[in-house]
Formats: structure tokens, C-alpha cells, sequence
């Protein structure tokens, strides 16, 4: 992955990607111009080994094809789009796929702007929704979708697992399998999962027979705080359908994000590695405190306490992440005093990257949210979000133990 999709002599030996920090490149003559545009716009199939040339920015470039290459390594997927923010590639996915009169079914709880997206932006375009929490019955809501004649009107099966910010797993391939059940010679139903919480490392959906995986690459791709970024992988017809809403919407990513997250991977699987290990540590520290009524982390799941979440745990997920969802004992004030004196994680929104983080979904990620929804999801006011960084563990403990002291 390290060196892959890079040839040092077509950048003066450079032995690093340099940023192709331009926005159009000089054709060699008119005919090579025509016959670029010809492949981007679909007009003619590509020959054996032909790739498509470099056009403008907005739809290729070569920190940025780089960058979909080796994303694709991760997850084993023939191709990648990048965008300039997880939103972007999310929106992309859904405005490629629905249309007016549609349903799409998705999981929940879904990270907050995704929430708003689908209730808000999509339902103002005529596209409803239907959602499953992990207290319902899959088949009890497609019985009840079969009864009103409204199942072929699915258009997309949305999944974020586990969620954000609850981490509630849901069955990948039992809702991949549901898709193409549902599809017909006219139209494929495609599968889509949120991937951000463990991929590329930790999880890998198509194993489980999902279509099209999205990534914010602002969180564990990205893992430095410093870039808003956002990717979308699957096979090749797909992506070309992604790629082409993506240059219409303009919402490629630039260059210099391109760089940005090349740097970024080099150092992917170390990051998550220490990450998880030390989210195990402050979780296990902290299951049985005095001032915390629970706390949700994937690795405590047990198959006596929780039978469907642990199958699925162990089925899909090659680690625990390194995501808690704390409850502090209390209620918004006792969340609020502990996050007001954390000393070294920082109180900010956001997650995946080096630095530990810490927020409270239910004013901050997820304020937009149905409060009804919010408190049947478990995004309640007493609820912390911890997202772990590459601290020394026995620092981050240090930290959590003497805010609790306020709680
Ligand atoms: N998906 C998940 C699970 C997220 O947590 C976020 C952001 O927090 C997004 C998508 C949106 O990504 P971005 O902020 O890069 O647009």
C-alpha cells in the first residue's frame, strides 16, 4: 500500500507523491483532449489498458487517484471515490441512487448530519424513509412494507455499524442479503454502509456482502484533526456511477487533502492499533466505577447479557474500536461538569483521531435529532462520547478519573 499506484519517474524522481496542486492539465494535442472526454463522459467504452487521462481537478487528479488506489487495498474493492467531506460522499451516494417516490431503509441511530439529511433534505425531495433499530424485527417491518405495496419502492438500504454514537451493531449480511432480495431485472437494490467507527482496519463490509461502503476520511483515515475528508469504495460500475454525480455536484476533494490523507495511511494501522488498545485499557478501568452507570463498548459485550449484539460482534467486527459511549451517573449536569474539567481530552466533536476526544451527542452530534428517537436510541443526556487517541492509556485514565471527581 505504501508505495502502491506511485512511479517516482514521472515526478522527477521524487521519491514522496508531490501535490499536484493545479487545478487542468495541457493536453498533448486536440484528438488526446476528445478522446479523455470521450471516456469521462461515458461515450465510449475504454480500450484494453486504456485509463482515463487527466483532465481538471474536479474529476481526476494524481494525489487523488493515488490516494482511491490505496483505499482500495484496505478494503478489497475494485474502486474508490474521494470527496471533500464524509457528508459529501454520503449525500453523493444517496443522490445517485433515489429518486422522488422512493424509500430508504436505514439503520438507527445514524450520525447526526446523516440523521438530518435523510429526514429533512431527502423527505423535501419526496423520498421517505423507514427506519430499523436494533429492538425491532427486520421482518416484521418488510411484512408491514409487503401489506401498504410499498417494498419494491426501496431504492437503498443505508447502514452505520456500529453507530454513532451508541455503537449498536447491526447484521451486515442479513441486510445485504435483504437488498438483493428485493431488487429485480429493472432495478438493483444496493447496500450501503458507514464504515467510519472501524474501517478500514477493523472491518471490512464487502466481506459480508455490502455494495458500496462510505468513510468520513476525516476521522481514522484522516486521524489528525486536521482534514475534512470523505470516500466511497465498491465495484467498478458503481463507483462510475458515484464518480459521475461527483463531478456534476463538484464535490471532489483537492489536492493538498489528497496529500494530506496519502501521509495519513502510511501510519493508518499503527494508529488504530495503539488506538484499540488503549480504549480496552480505559474501558475496563472505568465498567465498574462509582460515577458511571454504564458504559457501551463492543468488547464487553457477552453472549450471556447480550446474546444478538455479541453474534454479531464476532462475527463482523475484527476489533473492539476505539469508540465508548459512557453514561455518567446522572443527568446533563453531571455529564456537563464531567466534560467541563477533562484537562487532557479535548471537548470537541469529531473522532478517530490521535488525540483523545470527548463530546455529548445529545446537544452536540445529535442535537438536530427527534428527541423522542434520541431517547429511545440510548442518546440520552447523561451520555459521554469518548473516541481514544495515542496518548499514553494510563494518562487518558489519569484524566477521566479526576473529572469523574466533579461528576
Ligand atoms: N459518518 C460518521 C459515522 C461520522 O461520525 C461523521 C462525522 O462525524 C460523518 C459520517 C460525516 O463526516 P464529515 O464530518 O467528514 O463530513
Amino acid at each position: 500500500m505504501m508505495s502502491y499506484g506511485y512511479k517516482p519517474a514521472l515526478s522527477e524522481g521524487a521519491l514522496k507523491c508531490p501535490i499536484f496542486q493545479t487545478s487542468t492539465f495541457v493536453f498533448k494535442n486536440a484528438q488526446e483532449g476528445k478522446s479523455f472526454f470521450e471516456l469521462a463522459y461515458g461515450l465510449r467504452q475504454a480500450n484494453t489498458g486504456e485509463e482515463s487521462g487527466l483532465i481538471y481537478s474536479r474529476l481526476n487528479n494524481p494525489d487523488l487517484e493515488i490516494l482511491e488506489n490505496r483505499l482500495c487495498l484496505w478494503d478489497k474493492t475494485e474502486a474508490c471515490a474521494v470527496f471533500e467531506s464524509g457528508m459529501s460522499a454520503i449525500t453523493t451516494v444517496m443522490l445517485t441512487y433515489l429518486r422522488p417516490g422512493d424509500i430508504i431503509l436505514h439503520t438507527s441511530p445514524l450520525y447526526g448530519g446523516t440523521d438530518h439529511f435523510v429526514h429533512h433534505v431527502l423527505q423535501s425531495f419526496g423520498i421517505t424513509q423507514v427506519s430499523v433499530n436494533n429492538n425491532e424485527d427486520l421482518s416484521n417491518i418488510v411484512n408491514q412494507l409487503k401489506q401498504e405495496n410499498k417494498l419494491h419502492k426501496i431504492g437503498l438500504i443505508y447502514i452505520e455499524t456500529p453507530a454513532n454514537p451508541t455503537n449498536e451493531l447491526f447484521d451486515m449480511a442479513l441486510l445485504a442479503q435483504l437488498a438483493k432480495e428485493i431488487s429485480t431485472p429493472e432495478r438493483k437494490v444496493l447496500s450501503v454502509v458507514d464504515n467510519t467507527y472501524l474501517g478500514p482496519i477493523w472491518q471490512n463490509p464487502t466481506e459480508f456482502g455490502v455494495d458500496i461502503i462510505v468513510y468520513s476520511a476525516t476521522k481514522y483515515i484522516g486521524g489528525h484533526s486536521d482534514v475534512i475528508a470523505g470516500a466511497v469504495l465498491g465495484n467498478t460500475e458503481e463507483i462510475t456511477k458515484i464518480k459521475a454525480m461527483r463531478t456534476f455536484l463538484g464535490n471532489m476533494a483537492g489536492p493538498w487533502t489528497g496529500w494530506l490523507l496519502l501521509r495519513s495511511l502510511e501510519t493508518l494501522k499503527l494508529r488504530m492499533d495503539k488506538q484499540t488498545e488503549n480504549a480496552e485499557k480505559v474501558a475496563n478501568y472505568f465498567r465498574n466505577h462509582a460515577k458511571v452507570e454504564n458504559i457501551r463498548f463492543l468488547s464487553h459485550l457477552t453472549p450471556e447479557a447480550n446474546p444478538h449484539q455479541y453474534a454479531i460482534y464476532k462475527k463482523q467486527c475484527k476489533a473492539p474500536g476505539a469508540m465508548i459511549s459512557m453514561y455518567v451517573k446522572g443527568e446533563e449536569k453531571q455529564a456537563f461538569d464531567f466534560l467541563n474539567n477533562l484537562k487532557l481530552i479535548k471537548l470537541a466533536v469529531s473522532l478517530g483521531s490521535t488525540e483523545s476526544l470527548a463530546q455529548h451527542p445529545a446537544s452536540m452530534t445529535h442535537a438536530g435529532m427527534d428527541v423522542h428517537d434520541k431517547n429511545n436510541l440510548g442518546i440520552t443526556d447523561n451520555l459521554v462520547r469518548l473516541s481514544i487517541g495515542v496518548e499514553r492509556a494510563e494518562d487518558i485514565i489519569w484524566d477521566i478519573e479526576q473529572a469523574l471527581t466533579f461528576v
